[in-house]
């Protein structure tokens, strides 16, 4: 990216999350330009186009076992309220009235008044609380700010406390009992609301806006066991970390997850233009079928769902993923940042780091011993993105979290100038050296 003084930069976040090959992708370019030769835009409600139907069926091919109905939407937002409204109207159908969802703490689904309803961010949702219809929160599974860690009654994590106050990224001890403590917290919501929740959503693997909290492995398969125990559809929203993030093609597959419904949006067009999905089962698509005076029909429609610029960008992006291969050669890179993130780790103010793939979160800490936070007033997040900036370098943080989303078609030689820049920032400002 060029600022308005020529000053170039290395874009560390892919523009929030969605750019995939990079700005300016020439074949991108092209197939937008390509589409707006043939049809700009028509209406998705009584019709249908050659772009948004040959997209659909590609995501139905791409996409775990059985989602094979999708749905068109604008925004990782609207994604998530289709996902919400149908599975709402899905056990309306089923002759159940179910108006609970459960979610995770601390999670983040977008910030339209469903989605923001089974948002867990404090400072993001807090003030519509009135606004909103009833979530049931289970713990969000972080190892470092485990929300167990003091509880007498954690006695597998009495042992942890004692060696350190902090477990180490990848403590196994921690992560299993982790993984239980929370996988009991969301089972105790599900037993006490039987029969009146909806769904359960989660942000699979990594709650992203709440500072890249990794779950500890296993946690996602026993979330979705728990939730078939007790007949509860499973939502998750990709809406990060579908198409590559992770290291996989959707971050499900790493536990071999088939929810019931996906949300996608962010990577799709490559970061190039507005466009979503929700993609379902046939059981229920097919609950929503009957003659026309039943009214069974999913009232939800946007003006411009399935744009079909927007999808023709999306199919060659999806082309351009197939042809450069471009999951299987992230490889190298996934391990390049997983060595960058072990050798920041005893740096003074580095609290933790997480990292699920290309998806990774450094927090910068006070005191590294106890974990204690920086005031929020030292604006540490921001003054090393201000560092790194003098560095050619953009990134952006969440609070104290310094965040890397690196496109997936970054360089090797890039991604080494990125870390640089990253570690050189936060060293200048946390260790007072100007590097
Ligand atoms: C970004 C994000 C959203 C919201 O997407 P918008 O396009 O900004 O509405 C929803 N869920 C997750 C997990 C996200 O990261």
């Amino acid at each position: 990216m060029t600022d308005d003084r020529g000053r170039r930069y290395l874009d560390g976040v892919s523009s929030l999350w969605v750019t995939v090959h990079g700005h300016r992708e020439p074949a991108l370019d092209r197939a937008i330009r390509r589409q707006l030769g043939r049809m700009a835009h028509t209406t998705f409600l009584g019709l249908t186009h050659e772009p948004g139907a040959l997209l659909a069926a590609e995501l139905a091919r791409l996409a775990p076992r059985g989602l094979r109905r999708v749905f068109y939407s604008d925004n990782g937002s609207t994604a998530v309220e289709v996902a919400l409204k149908m599975a709402f109207q899905y056990w309306a159908h089923e002759g159940e009235k179910r108006p609970e969802f459960l979610a995770l703490s601390q999670s983040y689904h977008g910030d339209t008044l469903g989605a923001v309803s089974v948002g867990g961010i404090r400072l993001f949702h807090h003030a519509f609380k009135p606004l909103l219809f009833t979530a049931r929160f289970a713990p969000a599974p972080s190892c470092y700010r485990c929300p167990f860690r003091r509880k007498e009654s954690a006695g597998m994590l009495r042992g942890i406390e004692e060696r350190s106050l902090r477990p180490k990224p990848g403590d196994r001890r921690a992560q299993t009992a982790c993984r239980w403590e929370c996988l009991g917290g969301a089972e105790r919501i599900l037993k006490a609301r039987r029969g009146r929740l909806a769904a359960a959503v989660v942000e699979p693997v990594v709650q992203g806006a709440a500072g890249m909290l990794v779950q500890p492995p296993g946690y996602l398969k026993g979330l979705e066991l728990l939730c078939r125990r007790y007949g509860v559809p499973l939502i998750a929203d990709e809406v990060l970390t579908g198409f590559g993030r992770t290291g996989t093609l959707f971050a499900v597959e790493r536990e071999k997850v088939i929810p019931d419904f996906l949300c996608l949006s962010k990577s799709i067009t490559g970061g190039y233009l507005p466009l979503a999905v929700t993609m379902t089962t046939e059981k229920i698509y097919r609950a929503f079928l009957g003659r026309p005076e039943e009214f069974k029909t999913f009232f939800h429609g946007h003006t411009y769902t399935a744009n079909p610029l927007a999808c023709a960008v999306a199919r060659e992006n999806l082309k351009l993923y197939r042809q450069r291969r471009l999951v299987e050669a992230l490889r190298p890179k996934i391990v390049r940042l997983t060595e960058f993130l072990a050798g920041l780790r005893d740096r003074a103010h580095v609290g933790d780091v997480r990292q699920a793939g290309f998806l990774a979160g450094i927090e910068l800490v006070a005191d590294k011993r106890t974990g204690r936070p920086y005031p929020v007033t030292a604006r540490v997040g921001h003054r090393v993105c201000l560092a790194a900036r003098k560095r050619g370098v953009w990134i952006r943080p969440l609070g104290d979290v310094v965040v890397l989303v690196p496109p997936l078609g970054i360089s090797m030689k890039e991604l080494e100038r990125l870390l640089r820049g990253v570690e050189d920032s936060i060293v200048e400002v946390t260790e007072g050296e100007p590097a």
